[in-house]
């Protein structure tokens, strides 16, 4: 689960991570007050939406007048923003975050995460913050330092310490890191985080040092520990169909091709995925229907594919090992029935009695077009979709 910059900023003051000073507004009548309380004379609006690259997109704004943070604000609130990391369609902006703006010196980079490679949680610092830190990573490796945590220890001071004097901070600016790094940290083992990144961390004329951005992944699969965490979930930026999908338990990803699949397994989805392409097309999304599905669950899986725009047609490859494929046959004729057919089908099913769930299919006057083979399934979806305007 992603959150937002504000909120992620909020758990770092709460460990001790210093941020500057802010008000999260949602309507333009409330910029002047927020102004004149952070007081100074330059203001940062940033569009608050569950994507980096904003600065790129023009959601964050360099206002110099509460006038400038006012129309800052009217453009971004109820827009939708589209940066370097969304897809087309961009997300909604719902609330700005207006900061007071800094004198930056330097913009550093640090981050946690775990290294698949090293099974550690790895501490990542550069002094090239501020941009693209995978760029940095790509073109010029030497400039990120990379610490491996003791998995049978902790990240402790001095760990910190030296990572401080790699990125050139000292005295005050290097007691400040320790506190920001172990507050990080501390947060990442605590919350269940898998990545959490502050990009820039800067350092301002007056000496201080402060997360200028902030950002935190949380791991789904504990967020039934973290109560606090799971309410700062803010389903506006999240894909819709994947959160409708979710709540009948199915594992529902959305992708650009434009042929839907329904399978069950997660292994079998992805082969799937590849004969599709093997054969020349591409798949529109990636669809688990689960283990011991039922027939209203095909039925909303069914449903969901056949809404997307980009579908041209649909192929469905059951393996039935503890789900009964005669079951699955029902739950498509279901959902044909409520939904409509209006793109071809192609439906393969193997297993626990794959016969029955064929001969349904077949006996139906739906336009059903039945597969035992996986491969000639692939075929025909393939060329089938290609007549679909
Ligand atoms: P991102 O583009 O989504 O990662 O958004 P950031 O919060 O990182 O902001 C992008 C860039 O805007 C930062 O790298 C800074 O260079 C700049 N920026 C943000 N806040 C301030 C500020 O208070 N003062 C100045 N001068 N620049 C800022
Ligand atoms: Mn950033």
């Amino acid at each position: 689960m992603h959150i937002h910059e504000y909120q992620a900023k909020g758990l770092f003051r709460q460990f001790n991570i210093q941020t500057p000073k802010a008000t999260l507004i949602t309507t333009v009548v409330q910029v002047n007050k927020a102004c004149t309380e952070l007081g100074g004379n330059i203001w940062v609006a940033k569009a608050q939406v569950h994507a980096g690259g904003r600065g790129k997109g023009g959601g964050v704004v360099l206002c110099h007048s509460i006038k400038d943070a006012e129309d800052a604000c009217e453009k971004l609130l109820g827009s939708t923003l589209v940066t370097p990391q969304t897809d087309a369609k961009g997300l909604p902006v719902n609330q700005v975050l207006i900061e007071g703006g800094q004198n930056i010196e330097r913009e550093l980079y640090l981050g946690l995460l775990i290294d698949r490679q090293t099974q550690k949680i790895t501490v990542l610092a550069s002094t090239e913050g501020g941009m693209d830190i995978e760029k940095v990573a790509r073109e010029t490796p030497e400039k990120i330092i990379k610490f491996g945590v003791d998995p049978l220890g902790a990240l402790n001071t001095n760990d910190c310490a030296l990572i401080a004097s790699q990125l050139n901070l000292e005295n005050t600016l290097a007691d400040q890191f320790v506190i920001t790094l172990m507050g990080l940290y501390e947060i990442f083992i605590t919350k269940d985080v898998s990545l959490i990144e502050i990009n820039p961390l800067i350092t301002t004329s007056d000496n201080q040092l402060l997360a200028l951005d902030g950002k935190i992944d949380f791991d789904d699969n504990a967020l039934y520990r973290h109560e606090d965490i799971a309410e700062m979930r803010d389903i506006s930026q999240e894909d819709e169909k994947e959160n409708e999908a979710s709540k009948y338990q199915l594992n529902y990803i959305s992708l650009n091709g434009t042929i839907g699949c329904m399978v069950n397994g997660a292994g079998l989805a992805m082969a799937t995925m590849d004969l599709i392409e093997h054969h020349g097309g591409s798949p529109a999304n990636f669809l688990d229907v689960g283990g011991g599905t039922t027939a209203e669950r095909v039925a909303k899986a069914f449903e969901l594919i056949q809404t997307e725009a980009n579908v041209k047609g649909v192929l469905v490859n059951i393996f039935g090992g503890i789900v009964r494929c005669d079951l699955i046959a029902e739950g498509i004729l279901q959902a044909i029935e409520k939904v409509g057919l209006n793109l071809p089908i192609v439906v393969r099913l193997e297993g626990t009695n794959a016969a029955q769930g064929l001969k349904l299919l077949d006996e139906s006057t739906a336009d059903i077009h039945t597969e035992a083979d996986l491969t000639q399934a692939a075929i025909k979806i393939v060329s089938l979709s290609r007549g679909v305007a």
